[in-house]
């Protein structure tokens, strides 16, 4: 089965799929669906990017269309638990998506911000209830929230529930709960806290597992860029003259980091917003919105802030700094290659980010080609023996250090240049953006050193 349409959906949830531009199911959501509408338990472990929203929230929607359950007070017949605010928000939005034919209510609950519209939204009860676990449990204690007639749960992102420390609130919360209900757990990883919670909710669950993080790195066309760290900006500026990157997602390792990015775009022209903790929830959804609806071209977000972004037609993701978990960076580029799509992603490495790019290589199982045609391409990192870059270090880097930070043209004497006249020391920068990332060559034959 690999249509909606073999699911035996009702029609204007059907309707709403099509015109969601959904055709084929992912291979999460040809597993889960069917499995959920039988009334199944579920232990899921797939990452964003595979359709797994989808994955609970059309089944359920099914269900609770065909179930007897009906709204009281206070209650929800279905509660869905997120680890954030955007993730709640963002799974709101795909259910009214698929519901928008039909007359469920649905409503969120999350911390951040007032209680009271919050409070009133359950007066009368809703069919389905997205929450982050801290602000709904305050409500229950309040007794706003009565969970006493809930028939699914389901917990989305669990591992990065517990990960942020809402293991007492989600037990204290189910301990509520009636014990007859279906519940779906889903979740990237599945570690060991996890797998313990999992045994306590869940009754003979159907266990289901797609797509490793190796296969999302396999979809994106990665390329690294060696560059010494006192350019990176100038490098920014050089790859974004490509329009081809016209929705691109910059990393940064720091909050402070991402500003400075933001502001730097926006002093060249190019619409941009920083998104990170410190920044206020209306803030971060406005600029979430901007960048949705293309009214801004670049958003640069530090990896806790980009957690549950779901923005399709992401066309690059660049890494403006490398990041120092090879999971945060399989994260980080699957934000490019989002169910089904390819996508790209441009990796600024300096002197001192080779032993992460080593350990990223490792982790996912393949070299990342290096991209030389740029003017900032620094040889002296990409070539130092092996060896020397096993530890991020402050010596010899920056200015100073790989190819005395000089900008280069492509490639060094025996190699091939992009025809534009090589010479040691060419402008920083060269007109034309053809030796961006987007339309610049890239020389396949070598590959990352540092992967050996
Ligand atoms: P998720 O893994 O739930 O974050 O979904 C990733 C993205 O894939 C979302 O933008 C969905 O709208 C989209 N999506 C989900 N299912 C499908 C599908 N079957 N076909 C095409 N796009 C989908």
């Amino acid at each position: 089965m690999t249509k909606f349409t073999d699911l035996g959906l009702n029609q204007s949830v059907l309707r709403a799929v099509e015109e969601g531009g959904y055709e084929t199911m992912t291979p999460i959501q040809q597993q889960a669906i069917p499995a959920v509408m039988d009334d199944k338990d579920l232990i899921a472990i797939a990452q964003t990017g595979t359709g797994k929203t989808a994955a609970f929230s059309l089944p359920l929607i099914q269900k609770l269309l065909s179930g007897e359950g009906k709204r009281t007070p206070k209650a929800a017949r279905a509660l869905i638990l997120a680890p954030t605010r955007e993730l709640a928000i963002q799974i709101s939005e795909n259910i009214h998506a698929y519901s928008k034919y039909l007359h469920l209510k649905t409503t969120l609950i999350y911390g951040g911000a007032g209680a009271k519209p919050q409070i009133k939204a359950m007066t009368a009860g809703v069919d389905i209830l997205i929450a982050t676990p801290g602000r709904l449990l305050d409500l229950m204690n309040q007794r706003h929230v009565d969970l006493g007639n809930v028939e699914y749960l389901v917990l989305d992102e669990a591992d990065r529930m517990l990960d942020m420390g809402f293991i007492r609130d989600i037990q204290k919360i189910i301990a509520q709960l009636p014990k007859t209900r279906q519940t779906l757990l889903f979740s990237a990883t599945m570690p060991k806290s996890v797998e313990k919670l999992a045994n306590s909710i869940l009754r003979n669950p159907l266990r289901i597992e797609v797509a490793p993080a190796a296969t999302t790195a396999e979809k994106v066309a990665q390329h690294v860029l060696m560059v010494p760290k006192g350019r990176k900006r100038e490098l920014l500026a050089h790859v974004l003259k490509d329009e081809n990157l016209s929705r691109v997602l910059i990393f940064t390792r720091t909050k402070h980091g991402a500003n400075r990015v933001s502001r730097q775009l926006e002093q060249l022209g190019i619409s941009s917003a920083a998104i990170h903790g410190n920044k206020s929830q209306n803030a971060r959804q406005k600029a979430l919105n901007d960048f949705r609806s293309g009214d801004t071209r670049a958003l640069v977000a530090t990896d806790v802030a980009a957690r549950g972004i779901d923005v399709d037609g992401v066309t690059h993701v660049i890494n403006f700094e490398i990041p120092n978990e090879p999971e945060s960076y399989v994260h980080r580029i699957g934000r490019t290659a989002r169910a089904g799509a390819t996508g790209a992603s441009l990796s600024f490495c300096d002197h001192e980010e080779r032993a992460y790019l080593k350990d990223i290589e490792k982790s996912i199982r393949q070299p990342v080609p290096v991209l030389e045609d740029h003017p900032f391409h620094a040889e002296g990192i990409a070539e130092a023996p092996a060896g020397e870059e096993s530890k991020p270090s402050n010596n010899g880097r920056g200015r100073r250090g790989a190819g005395n930070g000089r900008p280069r043209s492509s490639g060094s004497g025996n190699r091939q240049n992009n025809g534009g006249g090589r010479s040691g020391a060419p402008k920083a920068q060269r007109a034309g953006a053809g030796a961006g990332a987007g339309g610049g060559r890239q020389r396949n034959r070598r590959t990352q050193r540092s992967a050996a």
